[in-house]
């Protein structure tokens, strides 16, 4: 193999390995979107999108067309999708908007003209609808709607993508899609990554229903179904509010649908229903309708099935919550899992704090590592050298924190945090080493380690400044890290919870199969056991894995758990390993969902978001409950 060859084929592996969570979509960074994508926002317009392209283009997958042509044509090469990449998944997009230059170059040299296909009839009348230029066939810009990481689906190519304006577009789309047959699915941000956004019809693409209306009087916000987590988020608190949101490049309605939208906050605001006021949706028939209204479909109950979704979601009317100035966040370290969810459980009990949650040491140190070596080196300093295995994360006003200051003496507060974020790179250096082996008791090292009094010898020690982070970074970027991490935002825990920028960082190695189940949160035996069920399962068929976070819910009563597992999604003998451990995995968790009170797995509430949570999480179970 040429050196070339060599390249390319890097090039093309990287291209292979986008995780489609849409970070891209959104300005997390401050650096400005991708400026064709936003002009023209089709996913195939989107860093994203390119990578896709550049896959199907070299496997033959598609030819150059048209839409193709104007795709690497509208790259401006300004580098703001190596930044956003690199900061979620260490990857470096803008070598593959290059080499998809050269495509371009060589097609043009090999002298062919790019292929235009042609309209025909469904075309033209979604055209009719929403104007030509936000229908099309063109192969190249349907291929970034084929596919997910989701192992255990295969490409599938829609017919059309059309991006409707308004709720009287999305009706009219879906009257003529039945008019001609044609199967329909909506798209948020296809952040799922489970296969759900995909069809061989009509793909519904609302990124141009971006509107925002915020009713401050009543504490509530109109959300239209293109507007994603981050971007409510940042408009809510611009006016002194919080909305519950999750991944900050899902949109908020496809959240809501999809998942009954769960998250840290979900110990205060809860899930599901508890978050909307109401909801419109279009029905199969393009019929819209309101969930509060008596007559409509009751899509407050939930049935325990895999079901369809109420319909196409055209507008949410969302709670916002009001904010305090004295918010601040803080860790609680433990060494077993065991305290740190009585802990939290106790904290919730008592409605002390926010945001609640059990972290362990791969999302502490892979959300806040720049880079997936440093990452790997932290999970090893925090658990076998200072002896963290879990930390309780809270966001309090000034009440909660003086009085988990009473629960507990080891507490890494907001302070600490952004000495240990800054100086991560140093977290392993000898003299803190030393330190740590000199320690004597027979307390976990961080017993001794954090408190007020040690603060000024750790940000010495650990040298803590936005340099010493970004030594963590290719060279290349590392003007770019110091003056992201000279932004007080970054360090903020508060903030960083609430647009959840990191979270994603926590499939950088590879992408996340993510496990959602419902447990009873106070009867942490039935967690154990399906801990040790997903992990049993793991090892058996050589899969990484690790336990991702617990929430409390419901006063502790009930809570939330992920586990994940982590998967090459590019190698199908990992697909393989998948789908032999879902077999397995599968009738455990459906039987625990069906006997077990307090245990629903997820599986059962994708499409029914919008439940009360009471359907669930507090089912009558068959025969006796467990
Ligand atoms: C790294 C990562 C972390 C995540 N963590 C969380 C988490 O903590 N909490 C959580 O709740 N989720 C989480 N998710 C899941 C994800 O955020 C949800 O699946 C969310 O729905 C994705 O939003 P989307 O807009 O991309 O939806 P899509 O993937 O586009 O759609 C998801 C489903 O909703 C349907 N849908 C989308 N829009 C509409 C609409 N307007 N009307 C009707 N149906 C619609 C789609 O047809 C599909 O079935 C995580 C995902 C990733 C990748
Ligand atoms: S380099 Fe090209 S693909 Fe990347 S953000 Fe800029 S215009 Fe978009």
């Amino acid at each position: 193999m040429t050196q070339e060859q060599a390249i390319s084929k890097d090039i093309y592996r990287m291209a292979a390995q986008c995780r489609h969570y849409a970070m891209c979509k959104i300005d997390y960074l401050g650096t400005g979107l991708c400026p064709p994508a936003e002009a023209y926002p089709f996913v195939s317009y989107f860093p994203q999108g390119r990578m896709d392209l550049y896959c199907a283009l070299n496997d033959g997958v598609v030819p150059m067309t048209q839409g193709a042509v104007d795709i690497i044509e509208s790259c401006t090469f300004c580098g703001r999708c190596d930044r956003q990449c690199h900061f979620t998944t260490g990857l470096r997009p803008m070598l593959v908007m290059a080499a998809l230059k050269k495509f371009l170059d060589d097609y043009r040299k090999s002298g062919k003209d790019p292929e235009k296909p042609e309209e025909d009839q469904p075309l033209t009348a979604l055209r009719r609808i929403v104007g030509s230029r936000w229908a099309t066939n063109d192969p190249a810009l349907l291929v970034a709607y084929a596919d997910d990481p989701f192992p255990l689906a295969q490409l599938q190519m829609p017919r059309y993508v059309v991006m409707p304006r308004d709720r009287e577009e999305v009706v009219r789309i879906v009257d003529t899609a039945n008019r001609f047959g044609l199967p329909t699915v909506v798209r948020g941000n296809g952040g799922s990554v489970f296969g759900f956004v995909f069809t061989d019809g009509v793909v519904l693409d609302l990124n141009r229903m971006k509107g925002i209306d915020i009713d401050a009087d009543n504490w509530t916000v109109t959300v239209e179904p293109g507007v994603t987590s981050f971007e409510l988020q940042t408009a809510v608190t611009s006016r002194g509010f919080r909305v519950n949101t999750a991944e900050p490049a899902a949109t908020v309605c496809g959240n809501i649908v999809c998942t009954g939208l769960f998250s840290t906050w979900a110990n205060v605001y809860g899930v599901g229903a508890d978050g909307i006021v109401d909801m419109e949706f279009v029905d199969r028939n393009g019929h819209p309708f309101l969930i509060n209204h008596k007559t409509t479909p009751n899509c407050f109950a939930f049935e325990h099935a895999v079901i369809p979704s109420p319909g196409i979601c055209t507008k949410a009317v969302v709670k916002m919550h009001p904010t305090t100035e004295d918010e601040d966040g803080l860790f609680v370290p433990f060494s077993t899992f065991s305290e740190a969810v009585s802990f939290a459980t106790e904290l919730s009990r008592r409605r002390i704090g926010l945001a609640v949650g059990v972290l362990g040491g791969h999302y502490l140190s892979t959300f806040m590592s720049p880079s997936s070596t440093l990452a790997e080196r932290v999970k090893d300093i925090f658990s076998n050298v200072l002896g963290i295995a879990y930390v309780v994360f809270v966001i309090g006003d000034r009440f909660a924190r003086e009085t988990i200051d009473k629960m507990t003496p080891h507490i890494i507060d907001s302070r600490l945090f952004r000495a240990l974020l800054l100086g991560l790179p140093r977290l392993d250096n000898p003299e803190l080493k030393a330190l740590i082996m000199g320690l004597e008791g027979n307390d976990p090292p961080y017993a001794y380690l954090f408190g007020n009094e040690t603060l000024p010898v750790m940000e010495a020690t650990l040298s803590s400044r936005p340099e010493t982070l970004a030594e963590a970074t290719p060279s290349d970027l590392r003007e770019f890290y110091v003056e992201l991490y000279s932004q007080p935002h970054m360090t903020d825990l508060v903030w960083l919870n609430m647009f959840r920028i990191i979270s994603a960082r926590m499939s950088r190695h590879k992408h996340m199969f993510a496990f959602l189940v419902y447990v009873p949160g106070d009867r942490l035996e039935i967690v154990e056991q399906i801990i040790d069920h997903f992990v049993r399962i793991a090892e058996r068929h050589d899969i990484s894995h690790d336990y991702g976070f617990l929430t409390p819910i419901d006063l502790g009563k009930r809570a939330i758990l992920e586990y994940d597992y982590y998967i090459d999604h590019t190698d199908s003998q990992e697909g393989k390993k998948i789908e032999k451990a879902m077999q397995e995995l599968e009738p455990t968790l459906d039987r625990m969902s069906a006997e077990v009170k307090g245990v629903t797995w997820l599986k059962y509430i994708f499409s029914q978001g919008c439940a009360r949570k009471e359907g669930y999480l507090y089912e009558q179970k068959a025969p006796s409950g467990r």
